[in-house]
Order: C-alpha cells, then sequence, then structure tokens
C-alpha cells in the first residue's frame, strides 16, 4: 500500500521501503466511447427485437461477446442466406454494397459503425471527389480498411509500411495527385513516417488527418507510462489490432512490455522482480478486466526481488 506523509513524499520515496510494488493505471482504460456505443446499440436491439444478428464479434472480448450471446445475439458468418431479422453493424463498419445489399433483402439494419469511422470514410470519398488518388494508411485486412475501400468508387492504394510504400513506386501504382487518409486506430508514429518519405513522391498531396483522438490520447499516455516503469502490461485480446498494436508501441519505449488477454494469464514470475508496474488497455478491454489485473498485483505478498528481471525482453 502507498502511504501519503503530510509533506506530500510517499512510502515509495524512500529506497528502504521499495519490497512494496506500485500500480500505475494509464490515465484511459476500458472502452473507447465508440465501442460503448455499439454494444449499448447492441443490448438495446436485443432487448427490443427480435432474430437479431452480427457478422462476425461485435469486439475482440470474449466476455463481451459471451454475455451479448447468451442474451440472443445470433453470430453468423455471412448474410448471404439470411432473409429476416435484424443485422448489426461492427463499430468498424461495412462496405456501402454490403449494407445496401442487406437492406434490399429485407434485413432491419442497427447501425453501430462509430461516428469516427464514419467521418474517415466521407474524408475518403472527398478526397476522390477532389480528383485524388486515395492513398489509405493502414491494414488492408482490417474490417475499418474494408469499409473505407467500399465507400469508394475507384480503387485505392492501401499501404502500412515503408517496404510497402516502396513497392507501390516501383510499380507505378502511385500516381501524382494523391489524398491520404489513416486508418482510424493506426499508430500516429507509423503514419508519419510513410506520409513523410510520400511527399517527396507525389507532385500533391493533400492530407485528411482520420485517427481516433481517443486512441491517439491512449497512445501518447501509454507510451509515456511505459518509459516510467520496470514493467508495462497491455491487456486485452491477441485478436485485437490496437491492443497488440498498443502493445508493439510500448515495446518499443520499454522492453519489458507483457501482453495479457485478462489476469489469469500473469504469473508470478512475470512481475515478482518489478518494483513499479504500468498497465494499459485496448480500447475493447472491460474495464473491470484492467481493474482484475491490478488487484492480482496487490493481492501478491512477496518482496520485489529485482534480481530475478529476465534478461531478455518479452515477446508479449
Ligand atoms: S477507437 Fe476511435 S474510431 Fe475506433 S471505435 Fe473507438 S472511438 Fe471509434
Amino acid at each position: 500500500m502507498q502511504i501519503t506523509k503530510h509533506d506530500g513524499r510517499t512510502n515509495q520515496d524512500n529506497p528502504l521501503h521499495k519490497s512494496i510494488r506500485k500500480v500505475t493505471l494509464a490515465k484511459e482504460v476500458g472502452f473507447c466511447f465508440g465501442v460503448k456505443r455499439a454494444i449499448n446499440l447492441t443490448r438495446q436491439a436485443i432487448a427490443e427485437r427480435e432474430n437479431v444478428f452480427i457478422v462476425g464479434d461485435l469486439v475482440h472480448n470474449k466476455s463481451v461477446t459471451d454475455e451479448l450471446e447468451s442474451k440472443g445475439l445470433q453470430k453468423i458468418s455471412d448474410f448471404d442466406e439470411q432473409r429476416n431479422g435484424t443485422m448489426v453493424i461492427r463499430a468498424h463498419g461495412i462496405p456501402k454494397v454490403k449494407l445496401n445489399d442487406a437492406r434490399n433483402r429485407g434485413l432491419e439494419i442497427v447501425n453501430a459503425t462509430c461516428p469516427i469511422v464514419m467521418r474517415a470514410q466521407e474524408a475518403a470519398k472527398n478526397l476522390e471527389n477532389r480528383g485524388c488518388q486515395v492513398v489509405i494508411i493502414g491494414d488492408q485486412n482490417h474490417a475499418e480498411i474494408k469499409g473505407i475501400l467500399g465507400a469508394l468508387d475507384q480503387p485505392a492504394l492501401v499501404i502500412d509500411s515503408l517496404a510497402e510504400l516502396h513497392a507501390a513506386r516501383a510499380e507505378h501504382r502511385l500516381k501524382r495527385k494523391v489524398g491520404v487518409i489513416f486508418q482510424t486506430t493506426h499508430a500516429l508514429e507509423l503514419c508519419r513516417e510513410i506520409v513523410n518519405e510520400l511527399v517527396f513522391m507525389c507532385k500533391e498531396i493533400q492530407i485528411i488527418n482520420t485517427i481516433c483522438r481517443p486512441v491517439q490520447m491512449r497512445q501518447d499516455d501509454a507510451l509515456d507510462l511505459a518509459e516510467k516503469v520496470d514493467l508495462m502490461l497491455v491487456v486485452g485480446s491477441r485478436t485485437s489490432a490496437n491492443t497488440m498494436e498498443l502493445a508493439s508501441l510500448c515495446r518499443h519505449h520499454n522492453p519489458y512490455t507483457l501482453t495479457l488477454q485478462d489476469e489469469e494469464e500473469l504469473r508470478d514470475e512475470d512481475f515478482e522482480w518489478a518494483y513499479h508496474i504500468g498497465i494499459a488497455s485496448g480500447l475493447s478491454t472491460p474495464e473491470d478486466i484492467v481493474e482484475n489485473l491490478r488487484q492480482r498485483i496487490l493481492r501478491y505478498a512477496g518482496p520485489v526481488i529485482p534480481e530475478k528481471r529476465p534478461q531478455l525482453s518479452y515477446d508479449g
């Protein structure tokens, strides 16, 4: 337990008391507003309607998807055969053609696409209307990118690394006038790196910053925390792209970064050497999972054993 003295110092300022662990949470943990909104819309749909279904998982978190499915949400792999019922659209959105197809089949739609994702789709369309070749910095396999591509009339270029950018240029796939947007959850550092080179490859470049501000703030805060702590824990699903990206960024700032799905994955030897432990979470990680992890560390009564610090960084 940390005890604050009247002069503002804590018991942990004294090295003699460093046998007591300190746990610091990132400023923002738990769901982002887009995920909260999607979960609330889905809960409401299940409560009010029958035959509510979704293609894939609403969020990359098993406890949430289990809860929704236990209340009646049906998970399907494709809606090709679906002729009636209500389809929930995930926060990532879906391509326009699929949305129209669902409507034409007579399906009811609960559109939980995050407003920030919708703005990214609109930004891409605006750039296309201005005569630009749209360049999206992001992961072409991500559902959000498929939704953005589906909002365009012309094919766009999706780039996720400098190597991919150089390949596009060498293969003459890059036009002279380009309009750039970013996957909303992408790391600003990576986007900046690619844009810095791209500006010298085109005659005209227009950029609309579509990075989600809450994501950016979380990343900045987590990186700041990672630099200050002995061990950084990033909690979230391994299928969640933003969790894995956050962990990768943190690892650049602190090689002692570990990715966990929940507190049950944390072993004593993972943290018994660390005095100060930081915790950050993905955008689809419920707050109670973060709190359970914090409690798991605080419950551990063993002393800090710095000499047990592993020599190699974690693979996460
Ligand atoms: S991360 Fe941002 S863009 Fe994505 S769902 Fe959350 S609020 Fe929306």
